[in-house]
């Protein structure tokens, strides 16, 4: 098992589990996962925090709501809006 294949794996995580990644790449990461269980417990707790932010949010979100909000006011502060 190569170090470079986790991290190829690990950086293609969140595309995987956004359902966005073609089926013959997903097959690959889901085959790596079967055989690495570092890969496949970071796979388990990405998943779980990700569920616990949806249902939270009601949506698939990359930031908690207030995280976005936060930087929406940033920056909304750098760009004010012409009266
Ligand atoms: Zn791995």
């Amino acid at each position: 098992m190569s170090g470079t294949e986790c991290q190829e794996i690990l950086r293609e995580l969140e595309v995987y589990l956004d359902g966005e990644m073609p089926a013959e790449e997903a097959a690959r990461v889901e085959g790596h996962l079967a055989e690495c269980s570092p890969c496949f417990q970071r796979q388990e707790f990405v998943s779980n925090l990700r569920r616990i932010v949806r249902e939270k949010c009601g949506r698939v979100e990359r930031l908690p709501g207030a995280a976005r909000e936060r930087i929406r006011r940033a920056v909304a502060a750098e760009n004010p809006e012409p009266e």
